[in-house]
């Protein structure tokens, strides 16, 4: 599955934040026996109302929504890439990720003590990043030497990629992610992912604000989301305290303490959504009366891969998927209903998947 790595400065609520995904997690895992949790690993239903409204038309027995996976990235200290800490292994636990959660502390609360002495979300931000960045350009220059022999040499691979090398290792010197460069081809971007820099993943701040600030956010975090906007990250305002709390709460006292705080759903579930989006992700579903599903596929899969994430021999026997979009199917009451109204597509290899199809494959077994 995808996996968004949660990271940021000590004392900034990350485990405050990671417990309340798991113990969502865990509540939701009564349901879902496949569901695996680890110390550090929370595997979490992405939230989709698209899922309970085809649920309802299709009269599905069960709903099964689709899952991402949060990881607790301990460790971040100044020094981490001069292996202070558990720096080494904090690095290495980053590389693994797909995604980056970036927790900044927007609450002040003089019993909770900052590293650096002062509450400053936007400074904190640059502490981490600049150890990524360092990393990066360590990594960068230890395989550019190498790379640049065998390029002279007339390896056309490292001719290749010695051009985005030199064009990263350039924009980090400057200050700059490696997220930042700018590329001009679906090779070009193969290259830069296949380096594996640290500063290459996207990025999403999470804004941990005081609990009385959930709805409206404030000072510092309007900065943070200023500062996302000019780099074109995401960001998210939660209060983690509050986040904990909810996770506690059954269903009914959690829609009423919502509404208490002025909120319309958990931060959590803007939180998993704004990763999953982060990770470029869709949702199709399949829909019949045992169960309405949803599944993940990457923007731009085509019909046979995105059956692949059912079955890998869904894939191999592709022949072709019946496709109906999600407002026709729930709008007109269903398969049968839409099939009359002729919204009901027979798509072939070469379709792309949109987010909300209602797929239905053909294939040989
Ligand atoms: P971590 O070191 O980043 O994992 O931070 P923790 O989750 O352990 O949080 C550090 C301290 O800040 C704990 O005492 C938390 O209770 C507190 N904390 C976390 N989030 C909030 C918040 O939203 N508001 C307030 N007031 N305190 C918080």
């Amino acid at each position: 599955g995808f996996q968004c790595g949660i990271v940021g400065l000590p004392n900034v609520g990350k485990s405050t934040l990671f417990n309340a995904l798991t113990r969502t997690a865990a509540a939701q895992a009564a349901n879902y026996p496949f569901c695996t949790i680890e110390p550090n690993t929370g595997d979490v239903a992405v939230p989709d109302p698209r899922l309970t409204a085809i649920a309802k038309v299709a009269g599905s027995a069960n709903i099964v929504p689709t899952r991402l996976t949060f990881v607790d990235i301990a460790g971040l200290v100044r020094g981490a890439s001069k292996g202070e800490g558990l720096g080494n292994q904090f690095l290495a636990n980053i590389r693994e990720v797909d995604a980056i959660a970036h927790v900044l502390r927007c609450f002040a609360d003089d019993d909770i003590t900052h590293v650096d002495g002062k509450i400053d979300p936007i400074a904190d931000a640059d502490t981490v990043e600049t150890e990524l960045m360092v990393a990066d350009m360590e990594s960068l220059e230890r395989r550019i030497a190498p790379l640049r022999k065998k390029a002279s040499g007339g390896d056309k691979e490292a001719k290749a990629v010695l051009p985005i090398m030199e064009a990263a290792l350039a924009l980090l010197q400057d200050g700059k992610p490696a997220r930042r460069l700018e590329l001009h081809s679906a090779e070009e971007r193969k290259i830069l992912d296949g380096l594996n820099l640290l500063t290459a993943k996207p990025v999403l701040y999470v804004c941990n604000v005081d609990e009385a600030s959930a709805a409206t956010g404030n000072e510092l975090s309007t900065r943070v989301i200023e500062k996302a906007k000019a780099e074109g990250a995401a960001a998210v305002v939660i209060s983690a305290a509050i986040e904990a709390e909810i996770a506690q709460l059954a269903d009914a006292e959690q829609a009423e303490y919502l509404e208490s705080l002025g909120l319309d759903e958990p931060g959590l579930d803007r939180l998993i959504r704004a990763g999953y989006e982060l990770l470029g992700l869709i949702t199709y579903f399949t829909a019949g009366p045992k169960e309405a599903r949803a599944w993940t596929v990457v923007k731009g899969t085509k019909a046979p891969g995105a059956a692949g994430v059912i079955h890998t021999d869904f894939e191999r026997g592709f022949i072709r998927a019946q496709t109906i979009a999600y407002d026709d199917f729930v709008t007109l009451g269903g398969e049968t209903a839409a099939k009359e109204a002729g919204k009901a597509r027979d798509e072939g290899k070469e379709y792309v998947v949109k987010d909300g199809d209602v797929m239905l494959f053909k294939f040989n077994t």
